[in-house]
C-alpha cells in the first residue's frame, strides 16, 4: 500500500502531523482529514506517530517510506531549524538500527539520506559560504532567464537554515574613532560629505576600511585605514 502514497499525501500528512504535535489539531480530526485524502487510517496514524518520534528524537518502529523520511527531514529542517533536525536524524538512525537488527537486512539508501542531512548539521565557515554563494549567483546569472525562471517556479519559498562558524578580527576601536575624527565627516575617497547622520548619536555616517585587508595581513592601524562613504566602500571591495 505504501508504494502508492503520493507526494501530495506525504505533504498533507506532514502538515497534519505537525498541527497535531503542536496541539492545534486533535488526533481524530487529523486522521479523518488524512482518510479524506485517501490514506487508510493505519497509515494516517503511522505518519502522525512517526512525526512525533521525529520531533522528540525517539525510536519509531513502523516503517516510513524513503520518500516520506526525506520529506519529513527536509521540512523539519526548514520549519523548525537545526536542533529539531538533529532530533529527527536521531529518530531515523534509531529506526534504521532497530529495523536492521530485527530483519537482518540493511537499509543503505535510508542511511544515505540520513548522511545527507547529517552533513547539514556540520557548521560551515561563513566566508566559505559567502564565496560559494557568489559563485552560485554568477553561474545563475550566466544562465538564460528561461532556465532560471523554470528553477524559480519549483524553488522552495522558505530558505534552508545552516549553522555557521565565523572567525573575526578583534579590531581596535581607537583606530576606528581616530580615522573618523581625521575624516571630519567627509569621505576620504570621494571627498563628499557623509550621506547621512546616524540616528543614534547624530555623527556623520562613514565606514572605516582597511587599505590592506586584515585577512591579507594588513595592520590594524590608523595609517592602513580610511573613513569612506558606503558607495566608496563597496567600490573598494567590488569595483
Ligand atoms: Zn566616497
Ligand atoms: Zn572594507
Amino acid at each position: 500500500m505504501r508504494g502508492h502514497i503520493t507526494s501530495q499525501q506525504i505533504e498533507t500528512a506532514y502538515l497534519v502531523s505537525a498541527k497535531i504535535f503542536d496541539k492545534t489539531l486533535s488526533v481524530e480530526s487529523g486522521v479523518n482529514s488524512l482518510v479524506a485524502e485517501n490514506l487508510n487510517p493505519n497509515s494516517a496514524r503511522d505518519f502522525i506517530n512517526n512525526y512525533r518520534a521525529f520531533r522528540q528524537g525517539k525510536l519509531y518502529q513502523r516503517t516510513l517510506s524513503q520518500k516520506a523520511t526525506d520529506y519529513f527531514l527536509k521540512r523539519i529542517s526548514m520549519d523548525n531549524g537545526i536542533d529539531d533536525l538533529r532530533l529527527a536524524i536521531q529518530a531515523v538512525t534509531q529506526h534504521i538500527n532497530y529495523y536492521e537488527n530485527l530483519t537482518s537486512t540493511n537499509l543503505p539508501s535510508l542511511r544515505r539520506i540520513v548522511e545527507r542531512y547529517t552533513a547539514e548539521l556540520i557548521p560551515m565557515n561563513v566566508h566559505e559560504y559567502l564565496d560559494s554563494f557568489e559563485r552560485d549567483v554568477s553561474s545563475s546569472y550566466a544562465d538564460n532567464s528561461a532556465a532560471r525562471g523554470e528553477r524559480l517556479k519549483n524553488a522552495a519559498l522558505q530558505p534552508k537554515r545552516r549553522a555557521m562558524t565565523v572567525d573575526v578580527f578583534i579590531r581596535n576601536p581607537d583606530v576606528v574613532a581616530e580615522v573618523l575624527h581625521r575624516a571630519n565627516g567627509n569621505c576620504e575617497s570621494c571627498k563628499q560629505p557623509a550621506p547621512f547622520h546616524r540616528k543614534s548619536n547624530g555623527k556623520a555616517y562613514l565606514e572605516v576600511h582597511h587599505r590592506i585587508r586584515l585577512a591579507d595581513g594588513g595592520h590594524d592601524c590608523v595609517d592602513n585605514a580610511v573613513a569612506v562613504c558606503p558607495n566608496c566602500h563597496r567600490k573598494a571591495h567590488y569595483g
